[in-house]
């Protein structure tokens, strides 16, 4: 796991074992918040130790972004914690969470001993203010990865947790496109220090709008490409020929993983024209 320090009491923890998923830490004069917990124990572990031993101090909150599992099954190792969400986030991880954490267990035996560790403390449509200390946490719906999404911006030091709403490519196959659409957009003009992304690298200041500004073309261009298949005699053959690359983006981050989450990209959205063209 890779540790950087984005302020003099933010730290971003980078997961080594799973897509460089990241979680986030805001240390305070009354304890710790923590933003995602990462997926595999000894990850989750390893950061309160780091809490407790290097910084003595305890995590006194911690935000589920939303319900996927690479965000939240370390939540289990913060007992103490009080654990915030989505009201929308607290339904999946009770429904979906809990029967994937069932099945991922059969294959993976390092998950043996996670058990689900529910919100205890929700909010409803519209977000939530954390005050601890000399922090100010701004919790926003950001819906479009998935429907439960929230992102965290520290008010005090303008650094935003935007979770999955920003990767290396947007990802909407659990969510919805249009509303991907409306969060990037929402992103813009916020004059932030730094977009920590649910995976990958940090965006620093001078790079944020381009990066939103990427990402929104991307989807701009899967879409185009789409509606020109769905006009095809075999769409989903044309759309094998639409790679990564011919939309903008590279296929170098998360292990090459990216051009994977383009092609589910592109089959869902036609799954969604083809699915409008019928009704
Ligand atoms: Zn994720």
């Amino acid at each position: 796991m890779r540790r950087e320090r984005v302020a003099d009491d933010i730290y971003v923890f980078t997961s080594e074992l799973y897509a460089q998923v990241t979680a986030g830490l805001v240390v305070t004069s009354a304890g710790a918040i923590l933003i995602d917990t990462l997926v595999f124990p000894e990850e989750a572990k390893a950061i309160r130790q780091f809490v407790e031993q290097r910084l003595n101090t305890k995590v006194r909150y911690v935000i589920n972004t939303h319900y996927h599992a690479d965000h939240t099954y370390g939540t289990c190792f913060f007992p103490e914690a009080i654990v915030v969400s989505s009201a929308l986030c607290y339904e999946y991880l009770k429904t979906r969470g809990q029967v994937g954490l069932e099945r991922t267990k059969q294959r993976t035996s390092a998950l043996q001993e996670v058990p689900l560790r529910l919100p205890t403390l929700v909010f409803e449509s519209g977000g939530m203010e954390i005050r601890l200390g000399e922090k100010t946490l701004e919790l926003r719906p950001s819906p479009g990865h998935s429907d439960d999404l929230i992102t965290v911006h520290i008010r005090e030091d303008r650094i935003i947790f935007a979770s999955d709403t920003v990767m290396p490519v947007p990802y909407f196959v659990d969510g919805r496109y249009d509303d991907l659409v409306r969060s990037l957009e929402n992103l813009r003009g916020g004059g932030y220090e730094n977009v920590v992304q649910g995976h990958g690298e940090i965006i620093l200041r001078g790079e944020v709008e381009q990066k939103l500004e990427e990402d929104l073309q991307y989807l701009r261009c899967i879409r185009e490409h789409v509606e020109h298949a769905i006009h095809q005699p075999d769409p989903q053959a044309y759309l094998d020929t639409i790679d990564i690359e011919k939309c903008g983006k590279s296929r170098i981050p998360l292990n090459g993983e990216v051009q994977k989450l383009h092609e589910a990209n592109l089959k869902a959205l036609l799954n969604h024209y083809q699915a409008m063209q019928k009704a």
